[in-house]
């Protein structure tokens, strides 16, 4: 995949601008909608589109606890009640609000009521003009970071899957047999991706709806992207070729889809799911001294950087410790170079010159070296950069879980979320993580019949 026109904006004789250099003027305006937002929330208007908080006593049993009703959780729970057992769902939030439910509120839910309001250590790498807003955004309410993400559809190439299969050697890992996952979870609404040869990648009878993103402006960007000799393609997330296309989204009639919303709902009148809002699990019975690894993906698919996530204490309040590590490895930073050197040759395209397009030097710390060199170009990458927070493998299969995503050598404990992908997947990862998800409810009902209830070797 490359990229698709949502990433890009029109630049007209102002400087380019981006979600991190705002004024404190907008921050406070952000901070004054957020405020407005809480308040708004308060209605709950959308109170009965989930079930009611269940009320749990001491010593009350389910079949299954699912901690978190996140994008993997939801997933996993309702296939779980599907198939006839007790499933309780522990969410540390409470219900999303409109703020997620319509995508041009995006910007008003990083730091929100919704948002866990994590912060990274600094360093001498990424985000080094960032005073406010350089800090990871992680959902926290049901449908998890599906409410609070840039809501891109995506699965990364198929040969990320194949990386997985050579850690696990588990062949049901490979791409070939993880599509049906992707296809029984999307509903795309697309009649020119369906008919076409890629159509057979694609679901369109599956439970989260997806479109395509048809505005003009998408298509105008694309035939500059020819102008300028570069592959335009009908869709580059199906086959996994490269190529400039307009993206896909999870957009539904103008609101946003999430997992939770799609799974969950058809369920509120089936006595084995059970829900508990604003519920923080706080302690799981499994000793684990290891620092896992955060694996981190900005904007070139393939980074070199790695970062760290620790605990700072064993306060369960506490935030963890996050190094992002971005920027760490030299070669990711030339590499976004080289990406930014591609995007900006669209100035000299008679699109460009129709729209006035024009990339100016914004960041301060770089005024002195000359505009437009690849020395400028890195200099301003590490002032203003923010990640997309593709974030996997604290929790890597092969590594913390099997390929039955058993905490090795636990009993009756696994891990399903995007902290399992042992490997930075070349693309955004929702839709993967739905994936793995429908594929852990899967292994859960067959390892029950086969009473295979605790986690081996790798
Ligand atoms: C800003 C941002 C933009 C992104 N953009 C995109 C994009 O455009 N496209 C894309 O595909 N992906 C995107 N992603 C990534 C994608 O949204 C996530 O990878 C995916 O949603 C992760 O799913 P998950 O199930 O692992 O976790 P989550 O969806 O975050 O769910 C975890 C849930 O567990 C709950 N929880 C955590 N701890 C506890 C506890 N102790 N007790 C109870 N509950 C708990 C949380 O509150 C949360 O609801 C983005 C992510 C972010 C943050």
């Amino acid at each position: 995949m490359k990229s698709s026109c949502g990433r890009f904006r029109k630049v007209q004789n102002r400087a380019m601008s981006t979600s991190t250099s705002r004024t404190s003027a907008q921050i406070s305006y952000i901070k004054q909608m957020q405020v407005a937002l809480a308040a708004f929330a308060l209605l709950n208007l959308n109170g009965s589109l989930y079930k009611k908080d269940a009320n749990i006593q001491d010593r009350d049993t389910f079949d299954y606890l699912v901690v978190g009703g996140g994008t993997a959780g939801a997933v996993v729970a309702a296939r779980l009640v599907e198939a006839n057992f007790s499933v309780l769902i522990i969410e540390a939030g409470g219900n999303p609000g409109v703020e997620s439910h319509y995508p041009g509120f995006v910007t008003y839910v990083k730091n929100s009521r919704i948002d866990w309001n994590f912060t990274t250590e600094p360093d001498d790498f990424f985000g080094q003009c960032l005073k406010e807003g350089s800090g990871p955004s992680t959902g926290k309410a049901i449908g998890g970071s599906g409410n609070t993400n840039y809501m891109l559809y995506s699965r990364g190439n198929p040969r990320d899957y194949e990386k997985i299969y050579e850690i696990t050697e588990d062949s049901t890992w490979k791409w070939e047999n993880m599509l049906k996952y992707f296809l029984r979870s999307e509903r795309l609404d697309d009649e020119e991706v369906l008919s076409s040869a890629f159509g057979e990648y694609h679901g369109s009878n599956g439970t989260i709806g997806v479109t395509k993103d048809n505005r003009e402006i998408c298509d105008e960007y694309l035939r500059a992207f020819e102008e300028v000799g570069e592959d335009v393609v009908v869709d580059n997330i199906g086959a996994g070729i490269l190529g400039y296309s307009s993206g896909l989204y999870h957009i539904v009639d103008g609101h946003r889809t999430t997992s939770s919303e799609s799974y969950l709902p058809p369920l509120n009148d089936n006595p084995n799911l059970y829900l508990t809002r604003h519920s923080t699990a706080t302690k799981i019975l499994f000793d684990d001294n290891n620092n896992a690894v955060l694996w981190s993906n900005i904007n070139v698919l393939y980074p070199k950087s790695r970062g760290e996530i620790r605990l700072r204490s064993l306060d369960p309040e506490d935030q963890p410790i996050i190094e992002t590590g971005y920027f760490s490895d030299d070669q990711d930073l030339e590499d976004v170079v080289d990406a930014v050197l591609d995007l900006i040759k669209i100035e000299s395209t008679p699109f460009g010159q129709d729209n006035a397009l024009e990339f100016l030097p914004v960041a301060e710390m770089c005024r002195g070296i000359e505009f437009g060199t690849r020395e400028y170009w890195r200099c301003h990458l590490l002032c203003v950069t923010v990640a997309t927070w593709r974030d996997a493998g604290t929790c890597a299969i092969g590594d913390v879980v099997d390929t039955h995503l058993f905490v090795i050598g636990v009993k009756r404990l696994r891990v399903v979320d995007a902290s399992v992908f042992p490997n930075a997947l070349g693309g955004a990862i929702l839709a993967p993580t739905v994936a793995l998800a429908e594929k852990a409810a899967e292994i859960i009902i067959a390892d029950r019949k086969n009473h295979n209830m605790c986690g081996g070797k790798k």
